[in-house]
């Protein structure tokens, strides 16, 4: 059964076509500048078929967009399927999914009131997303759509790690709590892992990085998630490529009376100018970085030596929360890339059993342990696919 992901923004749309059985990829590409003037890029993964780049495809709404997508995939002479018959069901990335959704699910009427009362927790995203469902409903009719969260896999999180220490009221009122995101990729990776190590999910404590231009660590016990540094919102935890990660919520105050900010224009700074691109006033990219750090720049070097050391109290911290780890997940650009970051931030980690082998470190972009052979804790190099997860959810729940 191929599946169909979708990953729909306020004026893009991604996706591919796979069939999670192989994990094979048979077409993907973006929509870009819906609403304005439309640019379809259409990619196949079959040999001899041709693709399209920033072609100008009409698209008024995303249901215009989800037809260029369906017209491309079944076109007789550079499409990969022969039908819409052979699309078994549409996948849809869904940012939030609040306490309401601790797994993916078929797309309801109910389950799409309880995306509708997710907004005020992802007002930029959840609006999106159910613009792609009700797209695909209205194009497809008959093939079932399912939903994926970025949140679900966090929901198993125990209260210790989701409350805040703030009035319990706002928690009851107004779910303000850890919800943390990334959790596709967290889930994808913690699966594969287990796979490496050749053990069961269940019995093995892990540490996934996902060290991107967004960053988040979760401890994964058992197969799930127990803590997760993103938190409320994708601001949290480690320093990012502009975000600006945790902070002292005292520096907002003294800032905004200082030089009369308002809230807003507060959040702006903090997601938009910090982070690494902030500290070092050179960029948000972790290759700029490098690159200017070598050249001399030690604000870039300052900013790289933040965020490594960032994620590495995190890792202390999940083991300690674990009462052990098995293994370390490097994921996403930075922990797919760069084996520098990687051999900076598992340094210092000897005495919990974590042994590099630099060798083996060297690896870019593929499945690798990247351990020493002889090291108790495992470090694993495992490249995420977020639309393998999600297609793998999607088939399973229309499988039944
Ligand atoms: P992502 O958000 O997962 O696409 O990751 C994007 C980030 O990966 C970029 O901002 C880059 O800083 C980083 N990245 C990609 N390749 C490398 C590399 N070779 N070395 C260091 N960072 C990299």
């Amino acid at each position: 059964m191929n599946i169909l992901v979708i990953n729909a923004g306020s004026s893009s749309l991604k996706y591919q076509l796979l069939d999670p059985d192989t994990g094979k990829l048979l077409a993907k590409g973006l929509c870009e500048r819906i609403g304005i003037d439309g640019k379809f890029t259409y990619k196949p993964q079959i040999s001899g078929k041709t693709g399209k780049d920033a072609a100008d495809v009409s698209m008024p709404t995303h249901a215009e967009a989800i037809q260029a997508v369906l017209d491309a995939l079944v076109d007789r002479e550079n499409g990969v399927i022969g039908s819409m018959k052979e699309i078994g069901a549409v996948g849809h990335r869904v940012v939030h999914g609040g306490e309401a959704f601790n797994k993916s699910v078929l797309i309801t009427d109910e389950v799409l009131k309880a995306i509708e009362d997710c907004i005020p927790l992802a007002p930029l995203h959840n609006p999106a997303n159910l613009t792609g469902i009700r797209a695909c409903q209205s194009v497809c009719p008959g093939v079932p759509n399912v939903a994926v969260f970025d949140t679900a896999f966090h929901q198993t999180m125990p209260p210790k790690a989701y409350m805040y220490a703030l009035p319990y009221e706002y928690y009851e009122k107004d779910k303000v709590r850890r919800y943390g995101f990334h959790g596709t990729s967290h889930k994808y990776v913690a699966g594969r892992a287990a796979a490496m190590l050749g053990k069961k999910i269940e019995d093995v404590k892990l540490i996934s990085c996902h060290l991107g231009n967004g960053s988040s660590v979760t401890a994964v016990d058992g197969g799930k998630s127990v803590d997760t540094s993103m938190g409320f919102t994708p601001l949290a935890g480690v320093p990012m490529g502009t975000r600006s990660g945790d902070l002292d919520a005292g520096i907002l105050q003294y800032l905004m009376n200082k030089y009369g900010l308002n809230i807003d224009e507060m959040l702006n700074i903090l997601n938009k100018k910090s982070g690494v691109q902030g500290v070092s006033g050179v960029s948000s990219d972790f290759r700029d970085l490098t690159e200017a750090f070598q050249k001399g720049n030690a604000r870039a070097g300052l900013a790289v030596d933040l965020f490594n050391y960032g994620v590495r109290k995190l890792i202390g911290a999940y083991a300690a929360a674990m009462g052990g780890v098995d293994a370390i997940i490097f994921t996403a650009g930075v922990g797919e890339n760069s084996a520098a970051q990687r051999m900076d931030i598992a340094s210092g980690l000897e005495f919990m059993g974590v042994k590099m082998d630099p060798e083996a470190n060297k690896a870019r972009g593929k499945e690798a342990v990247i351990s020493a052979a002889d090291s108790p804790v495992k470090v694993l190099l495992i490249p995420t696919n977020e639309e393998l997860m999600i297609a793998m959810d999607t088939a399973a729940i229309v499988k039944g």
